[in-house]
């Protein structure tokens, strides 16, 4: 069993409620949102960071860029969104499998 959250998650050993899913890729609700809608974008694939990135990821990243917008326009975000990943301790990442957060509606929170 893996001890990554987001991995148990994919794997379905812990709940999550799923927006989106297809080969690569799983998007669900934010267990504590920071607005309206707060998704987390995440490849199914374990990559820890941004850091451990290399270009035998480029298509899943692209793939996961592409759908983003469509997800937002799915969920009423007609009028836009805000994504974010945070990349290590000093960048507030407190899960260490890449996520992509998409955030948007009312309380739609700042950069602080
Ligand atoms: P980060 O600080 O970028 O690592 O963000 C991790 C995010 O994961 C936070 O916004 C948490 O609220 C969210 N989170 C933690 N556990 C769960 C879970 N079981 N299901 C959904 N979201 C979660
Ligand atoms: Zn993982």
């Amino acid at each position: 069993m893996s001890e990554c959250l987001f991995c148990r998650i994919v794997a379905g050993e812990i709940p999550a409620d799923v927006v989106f899913e297809d080969e690569q890729v799983l998007v669900f609700k934010d267990i504590n949102p920071k607005a309206e809608v707060h998704l987390l974008a995440i490849p199914k694939l374990h990559v820890a960071s941004l850091n451990e990135l290399d270009t035998s990821h480029d298509a899943l990243l692209a793939h996961m860029m592409h759908l983003l917008p469509r997800i937002a326009r799915d969920q009423g975000l007609e009028n836009g969104f805000r994504t974010i990943i945070n990349t290590g301790a000093g960048g507030g990442q407190i899960v260490f499998h890449l996520h992509m957060h998409l955030l948007g509606g009312d309380r739609l929170p700042g950069f602080e």
